[in-house]
């Protein structure tokens, strides 16, 4: 076997859906909580004339003193703690120097570690006064993934997710990112199964009490098609218009899932 066909194998490893020990989850409890930790200083540092790169330091900051580590730096080159997108933008952008302005759909994406398990999460927040369309955006956006993580138990089908975030969002008159999904989460950032946020009823993947998953709606104003910028990172909106992520990871229980990253 030659160097490519171990590296297959070990990333299919890495990849495959893995099922949570009770000692495992608490592990992933604990990322979740320090993910969530990271979303409310963000959320109550976050201000017009702020230069994105101050996000991520606020960032690591608050990974750092819960003794975490983050799950983004250097996963795949990635060069930051945290992922900030901002208007057009729909995820992946990298803090540096650009100075958020007032109106801005700023999102923000936060993955951290604990015990060697990962906990991703995230949000898009108005800075200062945004338009009616942008509110109605965010709204939707995140009442998709409510409702999304209310189909997400015991037995159900990931089918049952997509189609119930799809149909939501398609019925407010917006449109569904097809190019990124959620994912199954634990000792790797990624794992199976994908979790779409389009599909068809009754098809796809079972869900299993024990699994853990990112559901992660992306939402836009406009169409669905996406162009990855320059920067090989930044994912935008091909048509230029606002979009819109909110994203948990959640335990698959025999009742309603358990959220891990709730603030
Ligand atoms: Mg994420
Ligand atoms: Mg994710």
């Amino acid at each position: 076997m030659g160097k490519n066909s171990i590296f297959a194998q070990s990333l299919d490893r890495d990849r495959g859906v893995t099922i949570k020990s009770p000692r495992e989850l608490e592990f992933m409890r604990e990322a979740g909580k320090v993910v969530a930790s990271v979303k409310r200083d963000l959320i109550d540092s976050i201000k017009p004339g702020m230069k994105t790169q101050e996000l991520d330091d606020i960032a690591v900051e608050c990974i750092q003193s819960m003794g975490a580590k983050p799950s983004f730096k250097g996963y795949l080159g990635f060069p930051r703690t945290i992922c900030v997108s901002i208007n057009e933008e729909i995820v992946h952008g990298i803090p540096g120097e650009r100075v958020i302005q007032d109106g801005d759909l700023v999102s923000m994406d936060v993955g951290a570690v604990v015990g060697g398990f990962h906990g991703d999460s995230a949000l898009t927040v108005g800075v200062g006064s945004i338009s009616k369309e942008a509110e109605n955006l965010m709204a939707v956006t995140e009442t998709a993934l409510d409702i999304g993580i209310s189909k997400a138990r015991n037995n159900a089908r990931i089918g049952d997710v997509s189609h119930a975030i799809q149909t939501y969002i398609e019925s407010k008159g917006l449109s569904v990112v097809r190019q990124y999904v959620g994912h199954g989460i634990g000792r790797a950032l990624h794992e199976e199964p994908q979790i779409p946020n389009f599909g068809n009823l009754g098809t796809g993947p079972i869900l299993r009490k024990g699994m853990v998953i990112a559901i992660e709606p992306m939402v836009n104003i406009g169409g669905w098609e996406t162009e990855v910028m320059a920067d090989n990172w930044t994912v935008v909106t091909a048509d230029g218009s606002l979009s819109a992520h909110f994203e948990h990871t959640l335990a698959i229980t025999d009742g309603d899932a358990e959220v891990l990253t709730r603030i």
